[in-house]
C-alpha cells in the first residue's frame, strides 16, 4: 500500500471513529452515575484536527451543575467502593486493561486525530504506555499493604474520598490512566475532566470503564472548560482531592480555588528538563538520544529534555550530531506511516513555538537547524520545524521558559560544577538526564540535580518510577507505589491489639 493509500485509509478510519462516537450519542453526553447523560450546560467545544486546522467534531460541555451531579454520584458510590475488596478492584482494573488493549487501534486513531500524534507514536507509545498505568494499578490493588502494624499501632491506609482529576492534551490517555488507575485501585471514586482540546480518547475510555462493569458513580466524566468545569471541581466542598496535570497557570488557579475547602491538591506542572552530557559520555549516542527524547511527541512532554548542557570544547561536534539526528525526523501528516513527527497539537501551541523561536533569534542564540515557520511543503496545519539553538545562555528565555514544542537549546559549560548549576538554574524540577561512561560520576551528578526524576544514559521508560516535580514543577508523585499513595489517607489506630489481618 502506498503512502497516500495509507493516509486515505486512515482518514476514513478517523471519520468512522467520529461517526461512531456521534451515533452512540457520546459527543453530546457526559458519563455520570453509570449512564451517558445529556448535560445541563448548553455549551459546545470544537475538536480541531491539528493537521488540517479543521473542526472534526463538537462535544457537549458540562457546567457547574453537571459537576454537582457528578460529585453527588461519586460521593454516593464512595460508600461501597471504598470498602470493596482490593481483589475486586484489581479484577475491575484487569478488565479495563484488557479492553484498552483490545481497542488499542481505536484509541490510537482518536489520539492521532485530536492532538496530531504521528500514528506510529500513538500506536507505539501513547496507547501502550497508557495501558501500563492500569496494569500497574491493578497489580498494586492486589498487593499493597493497606493495613500494617508498627510498635503496637495499626496503620490503615484508606481511600481519601471523591477525587477530581484534570488532565491535559499532550498524552491524553496516558495522563488519564496515570490518575484514574491508582485512584480506583485505592478505593476512591472519581470525576474526570479531560482537556477540552482532546476529548475523543476520554470518551472511548469512559465507554471502556462502562463495559468493564464499573459500578455506577465510581467513575464519572464531565467534559468542559477549565474555567467552568475545572474551577467548579477545584472549589467543590464535597471533593476531597484534586489532581491536575497541566500548565503552572492552571495548577496555581486550582490550588487557590481548592484552598478554602482544605482538599488535598496534587500538581503535575511544567518542566524545562536538562540533559547534562558529561565529558566522558559516548557523544554520538548521547546527543542523538537526547535529540530524540527532546523532540519526542513533538516536544510536547512536560519532562522533555530541552536543555542540552555540553562541554564547551565539544560544542561543534554536538551541533553536528544533533543536526544529523534532526535530519532523520520526518514531519508530516500524522496518518502517514512514514511520519515520525506530526503537527503540534493546537493553534495556541503553534503560536507559542513560533514566538519562542523568534525570541531565541532576538536574544542572540545561534540557530543551527530549523527556524520559524512551517517545514517546506506543509502550508496548512500546525506544523513546526524541529529547531536547535546553540551557544544558548542560561538567562535567555529559551533556556528558562517551557516551550512545549520541538525546540532544543544547547548550552555550553566549562566545568562539571558549572554544568550542575546550569541544570538547576530554572524554576522547574521535573525530569533530567545525565550521560557519562563513569557510572559513579554520573550517579553523583544525578544526586545533585534538583528534580523528581533523573535518567542515566537513556534507560527505557518504567511505569514503577515515581514521577513528579520539585520546585514549580508541582507537588506529589504519580506512577508506581507513590502514585497509589497519593490517593490514600493514613489512619493510625492505637489499642488495636490482636493479630494483623
Ligand atoms: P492547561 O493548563 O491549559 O490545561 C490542563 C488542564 O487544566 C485542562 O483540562 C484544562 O481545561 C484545565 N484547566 C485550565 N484552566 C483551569 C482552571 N482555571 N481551573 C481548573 N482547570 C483548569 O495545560 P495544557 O495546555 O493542556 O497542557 C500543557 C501543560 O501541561 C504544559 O505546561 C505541561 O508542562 C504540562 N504538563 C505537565 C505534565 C506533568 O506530568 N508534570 C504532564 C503533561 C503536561
Amino acid at each position: 500500500m502506498g503512502k497516500d493509500d495509507a493516509v486515505d485509509d486512515a482518514i476514513d478510519e478517523g471519520m468512522r471513529l467520529v461517526e461512531q462516537l456521534a451515533s452512540a450519542g457520546h459527543l453530546d453526553r457526559l458519563f455520570i452515575d453509570g449512564e451517558w447523560v445529556l448535560p445541563l450546560g448548553h455549551g459546545r467545544a470544537a475538536v480541531v484536527d491539528p493537521s488540517t486546522e479543521e473542526t472534526i467534531a463538537e462535544i457537549a460541555r458540562g457546567n457547574a451543575q453537571d459537576v454537582d451531579e457528578a460529585v453527588i454520584a461519586a460521593r454516593r458510590a464512595f460508600a461501597g467502593w471504598s470498602v470493596s475488596s482490593p481483589q475486586d478492584r484489581a479484577a475491575l482494573l484487569d478488565r479495563v486493561h484488557s479492553l484498552i488493549l483490545e481497542r488499542a487501534e481505536l484509541f490510537a486513531q482518536a489520539i492521532s486525530l485530536e492532538m496530531g500524534a504521528a500514528i506510529s507514536t500513538a500506536r507505539g507509545a501513547q496507547v501502550p504506555m497508557a495501558a501500563e498505568h492500569i496494569r500497574v494499578a491493578r497489580d498494586l490493588a492486589g498487593s499493597y499493604p493497606f493495613l500494617t502494624h508498627r510498635e503496637g499501632v495499626a496503620i490503615m491506609r484508606e481511600a481519601i474520598g471523591v477525587c477530581a482529576l484534570i488532565t491535559p492534551w499532550n498524552w491524553p490517555l496516558y495522563q488519564i490512566t496515570a490518575k484514574v488507575g491508582p485512584a480506583l485501585a485505592a478505593g476512591c471514586t472519581v470525576v474526570l475532566k479531560p482537556s477540552e482540546l482532546s476529548p475523543l480518547s476520554a470518551l472511548l475510555f469512559a465507554q471502556v470503564l462502562h463495559d468493564a462493569g464499573i459500578p455506577a458513580g465510581v467513575f464519572n466524566l464531565v467534559n468542559g472548560s477549565g474555567l467552568e468545569v475545572g474551577a467548579a471541581l477545584s472549589a467543590h466542598p464535597d471533593v476531597d482531592m484534586i489532581s491536575i496535570t497541566g500548565s503552572n497557570r492552571a495548577g496555581i488557579l486550582v490550588a487557590q480555588a481548592a484552598a478554602p475547602t482544605v482538599k488535598r491538591v496534587a500538581q503535575e506542572l511544567g518542566g524545562k528538563s536538562p540533559n547534562l552530557i558529561l565529558p566522558d559520555a559516548d557523544f554520538p549516542r548521547a546527543v542523538a538520544a537526547g535529540v530524540a527524547a527532546g523532540f519526542r511527541n513533538v516536544g510536547q512532554s512536560c519532562s522533555a529534555p530541552t536543555r542540552m548542557i555540553v562541554p564547551r570544547e565539544r560544542l561543534a561536534e554536538v551541533e553536528r550530531i544533533a543536526c544529523e539526528a534532526v535530519s532523520a525526523i520526518v514531519v508530516g501528516d500524522p496518518r502517514s506511516p512514514q511520519t515520525t513527527h506530526g503537527p503540534v497539537a493546537n493553534r495556541a501551541q503553534f503560536n507559542r513555538v513560533q514566538e519562542m523561536i523568534d525570541a531565541g533569534i532576538a536574544e542572540g542564540a545561534r540557530l543551527v537547524c530549523g527556524g520559524p515557520g512551517r517545514p517546506q511543503g506543509l502550508e496548512r496545519g500546525f506544523y513546526a520545524r524541529p529547531t536547535i539553538f546553540s551557544d544558548v545562555h542560561t538567562r535567555m528565555r529559551i533556556a528558562q521558559e517551557e516551550i512545549f514544542g520541538p525546540v532544543l537549546a544547547i548550552i555550553p559549560y566549562d566545568s562539571v560544577d558549572e554544568a550542575v548549576e546550569i541544570a538547576n538554574d530554572t524554576v522547574y524540577g521535573l525530569g533530567a538526564h545525565v550521560q557519562g561512561r563513569d557510572l559513579a560520576a554520573a550517579r553523583a551528578v544525578a544526586a545533585r540535580i534538583r528534580s523528581g526524576q533523573v535518567h542515566i544514559n537513556n534507560p527505557p521508560w518504567n511505569p514503577h518510577a515515581p514521577f513528579g516535580g520539585y520546585k514549580h514543577s508541582g507537588n506529589g508523585r504519580e506512577y508506581g507505589v507513590e502514585g497509589l499513595q497519593e490517593y490514600l489517607e493514613t489512619k493510625s489506630i492505637l489499642g488495636w491489639q490482636g493479630e494483623p489481618n
